[in-house]
């Protein structure tokens, strides 16, 4: 028996014996445990499940022993990923520093900062928010404007971020900070890691239609980070910022794969209400549909693909604004096509009448939406692939 083989074989008889059956399922709406000083148990097993996969360094399988992490190959790492799927294990924890921020960290970041940062995101202890995105600055995310200036030990921080996920329920941020207000716009910026407890930090929740929002207005007023919490170089920024979105949109092309609350079964719902189709605007839906499910296949062996030339060496990164940009469009339309075979059915919001799977594809529909902007727009992605996936020319305007 290989090695591989052979620890295939642990790694599924481990999961078998420490995920319990409850988490088999699909992540429900509510149900996703967020890491940090306070992490919410709806249920023991989530517990159980969270503390087997810290204690195993499994929050991280990939990262060096040292920082807390598993210390997997990328083989080891693709086969857990693998069983993980096959059992339909749930994610055991989400944390936007692990995803995004720990990568970045592993390979810029000083010895001291790795130690004091990395080892408590493996054990799920800090809960983490992205300060990227300020007024005026979304897709052109080099005209951030919060300043830090220096003070000699520290730097003094001004301004406000906004659209930060869970900014009120994080303990830490990484956020872009305008160092150098003179020099061109992206070479002023550095990458600094902020307490949120810190004095002057103000995360304000911004109210959606929904009812719902995840999102913050963050406000700093006079706030006293120190310097050791600069990443990388002073004014070097927009390289790791551009570094972490890579990180950010490989994450975003995988929410399928580990079942959060998007991942639905296309074809068999669209069975459930549209068990033969009776007319032909119903069979022309189903010929969509039939493509739809195609596409995602060849989608899921395209990352399956990716993975492998990964783990042969090969550099994909650029390519992670592509799976980014086909996952999160080919999301949006399978929960169209879902909607319209569920006619009526698809309008349930909180009433009673509507299971609680026909809320959740209806909120998973309107989230669709949001997916195609967060991390960068679906346009800002062309953009980008454009330029350094396909290395064509600057469009220069038509004369
Ligand atoms: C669910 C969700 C979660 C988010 N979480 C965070 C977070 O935690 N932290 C954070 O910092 N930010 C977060 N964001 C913000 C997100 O990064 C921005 O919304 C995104 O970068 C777009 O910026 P904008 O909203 O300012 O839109 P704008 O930049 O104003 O864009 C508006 C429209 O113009 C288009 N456009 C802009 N420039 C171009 C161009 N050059 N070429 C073609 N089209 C263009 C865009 O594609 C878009 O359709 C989140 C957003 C969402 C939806």
């Amino acid at each position: 028996m290989s090695e591989l083989t052979e620890f295939r074989q642990q790694v599924r008889t481990w999961l078998e014996a420490n995920c319990p059956m409850s988490l088999r399922t699909p992540t429900p709406d509510g149900e996703l445990i967020w890491s940090g000083s306070e992490v919410n148990f709806t249920f023991d097993d989530q517990r159980q499940w969270f503390n087997s996969m810290r204690d195993k360094h499994w929050f991280c399988p990939s990262w060096p022993t040292q920082y807390g992490g598993g210390a997997l190959t990328a083989q080891q790492n693709s086969v857990l990923e693998s069983e993980m799927r096959r059992l339909k294990c749930r994610p055991p924890q989400i944390n936007l520093g692990i995803w995004m921020l720990g990568p970045v960290l592993l390979e810029h970041g000083t010895e001291l900062q790795k130690q004091q940062f990395l080892t408590p995101m493996t054990r799920g202890e800090v809960r983490w928010c992205q300060g990227f995105s300020e007024p005026n600055a979304g897709s052109d995310l080099a005209s951030i404007r919060t300043s830090a200036i220096d003070q000699g030990d520290h730097y003094l921080v001004n301004g406000s971020k906004i659209w930060t996920s869970y900014g009120d329920k994080s303990d830490w941020m990484y956020a872009l900070v305008r160092t150098d207000a003179k020099a061109p716009k992206h070479q002023g910026i550095s990458l600094l890691l902020l307490d949120m407890h810190s004095q002057g930090v103000q995360a304000k929740p911004i109210d959606l239609i929904s009812g719902k929002s995840s999102f913050c207005e963050v406000f700093f007023d006079n706030v006293v980070v120190p310097k050791e919490n600069l990443i990388g170089e002073l004014n070097g920024g927009w390289k790791l910022a551009k570094e972490l979105l890579q990180h950010e949109r490989s994450a975003m092309s995988k929410f399928g794969e580990f079942q959060l609350p998007t991942h639905f079964d296309l074809m068999s719902l669209m069975s459930d209400y549209m068990p033969a189709p009776h007319s032909a605007s119903e069979a022309a839906l189903l010929n969509k549909a039939v493509a739809a499910n195609m596409e995602e296949q060849a989608y899921n062996l395209t990352v399956q693909r990716l993975g492998a030339e990964m783990q042969a060496g090969q550099s994909c990164f650029g390519l992670m604004s592509i799976m980014k940009l086909v996952h999160t469009e080919q999301e949006k339309i399978k929960f169209e096509l879902l909607l319209d075979a569920m006619g009526y059915r698809g309008l349930g919001w909180e009433d009673d009448s509507f299971s609680e799977q026909e809320q959740a594809i209806t909120r998973a529909w309107l989230n669709s939406f949001s997916q195609t902007i967060a991390g960068g727009s679906s346009e800002v992605q062309l953009n980008v692939i454009a330029k350094r996936v396909l290395q064509l020319p600057e469009n220069k305007g038509v004369s």
